[in-house]
């Protein structure tokens, strides 16, 4: 049995200071990720500071931008007036996401925080760099059918597996993170990380700070968004391939697009090379279909997922064909 110590904060303030000086201490919000972690005893933290009681939920609008708390609930922020209106495509992330159950406890700050699915990571039993550095990758040679095309390393080709990080990233989000110093703002874009020689780290955030909220700023995007998950399973699985697909357009031509995936990467992936393609064009299927194609340069697949060669710009062109309102 793992032996910890278990407190819990109840300001911000609070729970930074908890964590200041314990490399071995971690926040724990839902618990949805982090207690099966302690369970396969992959992580073995040895204190607990328990941030539930932090008033860090709150959804609002203010200065021309969305303020979402690092302690709202997945099924809170998905079923948000405020966020249904003006971000549909957050509201969409997050319902393709684990199960309704899991919403109901998972908060936007460990949906962050989450770590990968690759079955090697929790094996204790299997090598893997992100576990226990320098001891291997079992996925490199091994079954790697879930894993990433873009942005690998000889160390680990992991995909981060978060539904909500794709819409974040899409959406130009800013994650505001407090520390022993005070605060700072990260783009969403670098929250997380490749993985190259220290796939451990997962992110940018240091150990002793904790996320306070996520921030998007207004857009026009609202009327012509789409997120499309493909899994194995209708539900509960996670994604083999996403897209995050958002539109502002002026009647048939495109403005301006946003455009991520999930499944492919060890961060969520932005498309901007297929995003500038695509301003200015109308929206047709033979743009969507050229955009998808320069979205894939560079993609390299191991052997059991090339699959995702040819999956990721069918969903590239199905999602903005739903999000242009072609289908
Ligand atoms: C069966 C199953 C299916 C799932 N399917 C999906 C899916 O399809 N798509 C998807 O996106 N997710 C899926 N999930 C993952 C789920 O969404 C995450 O487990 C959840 O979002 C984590 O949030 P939590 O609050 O429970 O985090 P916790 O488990 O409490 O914490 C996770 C990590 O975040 C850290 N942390 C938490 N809050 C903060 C903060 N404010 N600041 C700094 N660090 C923090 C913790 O220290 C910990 O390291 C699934 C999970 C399960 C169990
Ligand atoms: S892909 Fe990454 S997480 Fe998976 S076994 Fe390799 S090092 Fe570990």
């Amino acid at each position: 049995m793992i032996q910890f110590q278990y407190e819990r904060a109840s300001t911000a303030k609070a729970a930074i200071s908890s964590l200041a000086g314990s490399s071995q201490a971690k926040f724990i919000a839902g618990g949805t990720n982090l207690i099966d972690l302690m369970k396969r005893q992959v992580e073995a933290p040895a204190r607990l500071v328990d941030i539930n009681a932090v008033p860090l939920k709150d959804i609002q609008r203010k200065d021309g931008k969305t303020s979402i708390g690092a302690l709202a609930l997945n099924s809170q922020v998905a079923d948000s007036k405020l966020i249904i209106d003006n971000h549909p495509l957050l509201s969409q992330a997050l319902n393709a996401g684990a199960s309704a159950q899991i919403r109901n406890m998972a908060t936007v700050g460990g949906n962050m925080m989450q770590r990968t699915r690759c079955p090697y990571f929790y094996d204790t039993a299997l090598p893997c760099n992100k576990r226990e550095p320098g001891s291997g990758c079992g996925a490199l040679k091994g079954l790697n059918r879930m894993h990433a095309i873009f942005g690998t390393s000889e160390q680990c080709i992991a995909v981060h597996p978060s539904d909500m990080c794709i819409a974040l990233v899409a959406l130009d989000a800013t994650v505001v993170v407090a520390g022993p110093k005070g605060e700072r703002r990260i783009p969403f874009e670098e929250f997380h990380r490749l993985p190259g020689t220290q796939p451990e780290k997962d992110n940018t955030l240091q150990s002793n700070e904790l996320i306070m909220s996520v921030e998007i700023p207004d857009y026009a995007f609202n009327k012509h968004a789409y997120y499309m998950k493909i899994r194995d399973r209708a539900s509960y699985a996670f994604a083999l391939v996403s897209v995050a697909a958002a539109l502002d357009m002026d009647g048939k031509v495109i403005r301006e697009a946003r455009l991520a995936m999930g499944g492919v990467a060890h961060k969520p992936w932005r498309l901007k090379e297929a995003e500038k393609a695509l301003a200015g064009k109308p929206a047709t299927e033979e743009t969507f279909r050229q955009a998808a194609e320069l979205a894939m340069q560079g993609a390299k697949a191991f052997k059991y997922n090339a699959f995702k060669l040819k999956l990721g710009p069918n969903v590239i062109v199905e999602a903005l064909k739903n999000a242009a309102g072609l289908v």
